[in-house]
């Protein structure tokens, strides 16, 4: 095409070709989708390993961080499981950093992103627009059970750098709803404005971390507003995790279904809800192995173990095993939903454990055993003082003389630690989980340094 100066435009593909081609993906997803579904439960694992064969020929020949790591390392055999690969961890994808896990040309990535680095160094993450399309078709499916046209969606979680914001956003447009993309804590839009903006265009649906839905609705009641009038039917929570009984208050704050989303920044979505309302994991684009953070033996059906997952299908960012650090346990019986994938349960990050006389105990477990006593409020901390744990609850509806003792027996019989437990002001845990950047962890360190 011509231009003004006489010369000529590169060589660019024309825009229909552009939307054929997407529309050609899509529908292939789609049927990918639909395949999966309907296998049985048992044909699952040796689809899952062809395509891990295939999955390891492409990362070996193609990415150089794995050209090296698997120099000389055999492949499974036919039928074999993934057991006998080296792991991959997040100091390897830091090493790598920013492209030697890329197994395609950048020019084929079509998404690059990057980890927050709140916890070292960044990571890179990167998908071909097959792989994209892949991931949407999955979302979009989900929040199809939750959502349609006439429905305003509030999608309050970080959009730069990663992937799950614009997934979620595409999918919600796909399936009709009415987007209102806001990000989170960025200058145009702070969180007091999206509660306004809650408040003003009242959405059925809001995408936020279930921190992030307790401090919209204590802003909202603060202007005055009943957040339970307000029509939000669903919250799905992403980014952080949260035991049952902390679930469920939120939930009965809203009035609304609490439903979850989990993903990775090096993977996008790992699993997604079904019409059920629970988490079925990405299994036909993920091998997925639960196993003991410490040794790295394989657990059983529904114990709490660290997730490891190799990618079946990327092009762009094949995984052999990574090691996700979050702590997850599989339901060993099928949802009544009737998909052929198994759902999960997510228990918290391996790194946030807390080491007690000998002891590990897993933060969401012990999360669920402080706040499903009657009387306790919406947010706990904990942290180990010497040989002791300590826990700090907020009162709102008891007196602490009386939950607090409380507390400390439902620990000590769930745990076999018996902690010392004391009150600790809404005011103070407030001004502390503002501070934090990940205020789902709250500790003893952060009500402390509480401004
Ligand atoms: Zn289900």
């Amino acid at each position: 095409m011509a231009i003004l100066d006489g010369t000529t435009a590169p060589d660019r593909e024309a825009p229909p070709a552009r939307r054929d081609r997407y529309c050609a993906l899509r529908d292939a997803a789609l049927a990918e989708l639909d395949a999966f579904e309907a296998l049985d439960r048992a044909a699952v694992r040796p689809w899952q390993l062809a395509r891990l064969r295939e999955q390891l020929a492409h990362a070996r020949r193609n990415a150089p961080f794995y050209r090296h790591r698997l120099d000389g390392v055999p492949g499974p055999a036919a039928g074999e499981g993934p057991e006998r690969l080296p792991f991959t961890t997040k100091d390897d994808l830091r090493r790598g950093y920013p492209l030697e896990l890329l197994a395609v040309p950048l020019t084929a990535v079509a998404r690059y992103g990057e980890s927050t680095g709140t916890t070292g160094a960044p990571t890179s993450s990167a998908i071909t627009y097959r792989d994209w399309v892949r991931g949407n078709v999955s979302t979009e499916r989900s929040l199809g059970h939750r959502f349609g046209p006439g429905d305003v969606v509030f999608v309050a979680i970080p959009y730069e750098l990663s992937f799950a914001a614009y997934d979620l956003d595409r999918a919600l447009e796909t399936v009709g709803a009415t987007v209102v993309g806001t990000g989170i804590l960025s200058a145009v839009c702070p969180v007091e404005r999206t509660a306004r903006m809650i408040a003003t265009l009242r959405p059925a649906g809001i995408v936020c971390s279930p921190t992030r839905a307790l401090r919209l609705h204590d802003l909202l009641r603060e202007a005055g507003h009943d957040p339970a009038s307000l029509g939000v039917r669903t919250v799905l929570y992403v980014g952080e995790t949260c035991s049952p009984a902390k679930l469920a208050k939120i939930a009965g704050l809203w009035q609304a279904d609490l439903v979850p989303a989990y993903g990775t920044t090096e993977t996008n979505s790992l699993a997604l809800s079904c019409a059920r309302g629970r988490a079925h994991l990405t299994e036909d684009r993920h091998l997925f192995e639960v196993l003991d953070p410490v040794d790295a033996t394989p657990l059983p059906p529904g114990h709490a173990g660290e997730l490891v997952l190799s990618t079946l299908r990327a092009e762009a960012m094949p995984l052999l095993r990574y090691r996700t650090g979050d702590l997850v346990s599989v339901d060993p019986e099928p949802c009544p939903c009737g998909s052929v994938r198994a759902t999960v349960r997510h228990h918290g990050r391996v790194g946030d454990r807390l080491h007690v006389a000998g002891r590990a105990l897993d933060r969401l477990d012990l999360e669920e055993a402080v706040l499903s006593v009657p009387g306790t409020g919406l947010h706990y901390a904990a942290g180990v003082v010497g040989e002791d744990l300590h826990l700090r609850v907020t009162c709102p509806d008891r007196p602490a003389r009386l939950v607090c003792p409380e507390v400390t027996e439902r620990v000590r019989t769930r745990f076999d630690v018996t902690p010392v437990v004391r009150e600790v002001d809404r005011a103070t845990v407030a001004r502390a989980m503002d501070a934090m950047l990940k205020p789902g962890n709250l500790g003893l360190a952060d009500l402390e340094a509480a401004p």
